[in-house]
């Protein structure tokens, strides 16, 4: 068990705050004052700590430098008109990592460190979550490999930490996405449904190439056959057809997006028609042909809806109509906003208040 005592906080001498200008925020570029960090040695976690933001220095042999022992999140946290730090559904994060972590032989990240780790990061840095509109703090904790070993095993030895940074009003431009037919994100047996990071680094090349095409994103496709719609780029995606939201079940090959299960939760609550089934290539591309797609959207924490505005499948390019204003995305938008800036009630207890 961890209380907050057991965390060792070195506070930074001068803060940096004065270099956070909410309405200007630069994306990954500005963290905040302080990192949360834990070490597994001797089969336990130890040394919680928080300290000033730094570098950390790493062997030349460290294991996850070659081989990717490495799983992450990615959250946020919020201010509400009453200027309480709020996280949205962290403890839905702090199982997920340990899920991507047991397919990398990674320990788990007990919950209360984690959530602790977490609350008294919040704390000493609640004057890094903005406060203007639609600004949030972006929470990334990770863990990885510090051994110092080049060869191949499970490793003995893992870091767990945790670094914050602003984000400004995400301008949710629509996007838009080639159909991937050749290249593969994840496949049966694979990691695909994990947050490792190899998984990412992967998808770099593929979607350079679809960018030299003049493309934003990419839409994965299965592994196998390229049959299936996957995800989009690193969102779950989401198709409105015939009034009725229809988006991939979450396999071995999709990754469970907690943004997806909050849409997914909200829409049903909604009275909308909902379908989680697999999502044919040739389908879409048949209802993109006839027009019948009302609406596309990828879902994720970053961007939370991405509308997408153009499909491309092949020589083919499908508009999609009114991808600015689409009306299922937008009040899904509007739910989750009141629902993580404390401004309606709320009914699914999923705000976590710092
Ligand atoms: C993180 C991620 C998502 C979205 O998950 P959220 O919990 O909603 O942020 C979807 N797909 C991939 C591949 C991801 O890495």
């Amino acid at each position: 068990m961890i209380d907050s005592q057991a965390i060792d906080i070195q506070p930074i001498a001068n803060s940096r705050i004065q270099e956070l200008d909410e309405n200007n925020i630069p994306f990954g570029a500005l963290y905040s004052d302080h990192m949360f960090l834990a070490d597994y040695y001797d089969g336990a976690w130890q040394d919680a700590r928080i300290v000033p933001y730094q570098n950390i220095s790493l062997s030349p042999a460290n294991a996850t430098l070659h081989y990717a022992i490495t799983v992450f999140e990615g959250m946020k946290a919020y201010k509400n008109p009453d200027g309480d730090v709020i996280a949205f559904r962290p403890e839905a994060n702090a199982e997920r990592l340990n899920i991507s972590g047991e397919r990398m032989c990674i320990p788990e990240v007990p919950q209360d460190l984690f959530m602790e780790g977490l609350t008294q990061l919040l704390k000493i840095d609640a004057a890094w979550v903005p406060s203007a509109p639609n600004t949030s703090l972006y929470i990334r904790p990770f863990v990885f490999a510090t051994d110092e070993y080049i060869g191949i095993r499970p490793p003995s030895n893992f870091r767990f930490m945790i670094i914050t940074c602003p984000v400004g009003a995400y301008y949710g431009k629509p996007v838009s996405v080639k159909i991937e037919t050749e290249y593969s994100r994840a496949f049966p047996g694979g990691t695909g449904y994990a947050k490792a990071g190899g998984n990412y680094g992967a998808s770099l090349y593929p979607a350079l190439q679809a960018q030299k095409k003049g493309f934003d994103q990419l839409i994965w496709t299965d592994g196998q056959n390229h049959e299936y719609i996957e995800e989009s780029g690193t969102m779950n995606v989401m198709f409105k057809i015939d009034d009725t939201l229809i988006t991939a079940p979450t396999s071995g090959t999709i990754l469970k997006g907690i943004t997806r299960d909050s849409v997914l939760k909200i829409t049903r609550d909604w009275g909308m028609k909902v379908e989680e089934r697999p999502v044919a290539v040739a389908e879409i591309v048949a209802a993109a042909r006839e027009g019948r797609i009302q609406e596309a959207f990828g879902v994720g924490t970053a961007a939370t809806i991405a509308p997408i505005a153009k499909i491309g499948f092949g020589d083919e390019i499908f508009e999609l109509p009114n991808p600015e204003n689409g009306e299922l995305a937008q009040n899904i938008l509007r739910e989750l906003n009141n629902i993580r800036y404390g401004l309606i009630e709320d009914r699914y207890g999923w705000t976590y208040k710092i």
